[in-house]
C-alpha cells in the first residue's frame, strides 16, 4: 500500500513502517522533495551497474545504489522508468534503483540484492522492496526487438514477437522471484506514470518537455 502525503510525495507502508529510515517518492508536485543537501545521485546510463555511495554527490555512472552509512541519502531520477527502493531490515542496509527496461533485463533488481549480500550480508528474508510509480503495462508498447527480450520470463506468451505491450513491474517481480529467493515484502503502487499526468512526469508521453521526479532513501542520523 502507498499512500500520497501532504508534501505530494508517494509513502510505502512496508517502509514507512521502519522506523529507522526515511523514504518517499517524488511525483511532479512534490517541489520540496526530497529537499536536502545530503543526496548522492548517479548519472543514470540504463545499466546493471550498482555502486556503494560512500559520500554525497555524484557517485559515478550506474543505476543503483546501496549505502548503510546515516547521512547519505540515496536517490534516483526517473520519468516512467520504475524507482525502487529497498531495505534491510536487519543489517540496515538501504538502495535506491532506476530500473528502465534496459536495466530491468540487464538484471538491476536482483543484481542490486547480491550487492547487498556481498556488502552487507543481506538476506532476502530481511529485504523489504517497494516497487515506486513507472510506466504501466496500459502503456508500455514496444516494438518487436524489444519485446522478444522479454520471452525468457514470460514463457506463457506467444505474442512478444510483435509489437506489443510489456510489464516492467511484473518483469521485475519474476527476477527477483527467480534468483533473490523469497524476499520478506514487495510492495507496488500500481500507479502508471503515462496515464497520471496529474500526478507524474512520463517521458513517453511528454518526451523532452518532461520532467524527472526524485526517490529517495536513507537511514536516519543517530538511530544506529
Ligand atoms: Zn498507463
Amino acid at each position: 500500500m502507498f499512500r500520497l502525503d501532504s508534501e505530494n510525495v508517494y509513502r510505502a507502508k512496508v517502509l514507512e513502517e521502519i522506523p529507522w529510515l526515511e523514504h518517499g517518492f517524488g511525483t511532479r508536485l512534490s517541489l520540496q522533495w526530497p529537499g536536502t543537501a545530503d543526496l548522492a545521485t548517479v548519472q543514470q546510463i540504463h545499466s546493471d551497474k550498482v555502486l556503494i555511495a560512500k559520500r554525497i554527490g555524484s557517485a559515478g555512472g550506474g543505476d543503483a545504489l546501496i549505502s548503510n552509512q546515516p547521512g547519505i541519502t540515496l536517490s534516483v531520477r526517473t520519468a516512467d522508468c520504475l524507482p525502487i527502493l529497498m531495505a534491510d531490515t536487519r543489517n540496515r542496509a538501504v538502495a535506491a534503483v532506476h530500473a528502465g527496461w534496459r536495466g530491468t533485463i540487464l538484471e538491476i533488481v536482483p543484481k542490486t540484492v547480491q550487492a547487498m549480500a556481498e556488502q552487507f550480508g543481506t538476506h532476502p528474508d530481511d529485504l523489504v522492496i517497494a516497487i515506486g510509480p513507472g510506466i504501466g503495462a496500459c502503456c508500455f508498447e514496444v516494438g518487436p526487438e524489444v519485446a522478444i527480450q522479454f520471452a525468457k520470463l514470460f514463457p506463457e506468451r506467444a505474442d512478444l514477437d510483435q509489437q506489443t505491450k510489456v510489464d516492467l513491474v511484473e518483469t521485475n517481480l519474476r527476477l527477483l522471484r527467480r534468483n533473490g529467493g523469497s524476499v520478506r515484502q514487495i510492495a507496488t503502487s500500481g500507479q502508471c506514470t503515462c496515464c497520471r499526468s496529474d500526478l507524474f512526469h512520463s517521458y513517453r508521453r511528454d518526451r523532452d518537455a518532461a520532467g524527472r521526479m526524485v526517490s529517495a532513501i536513507r537511514l536516519r542520523q543517530g538511530d544506529r
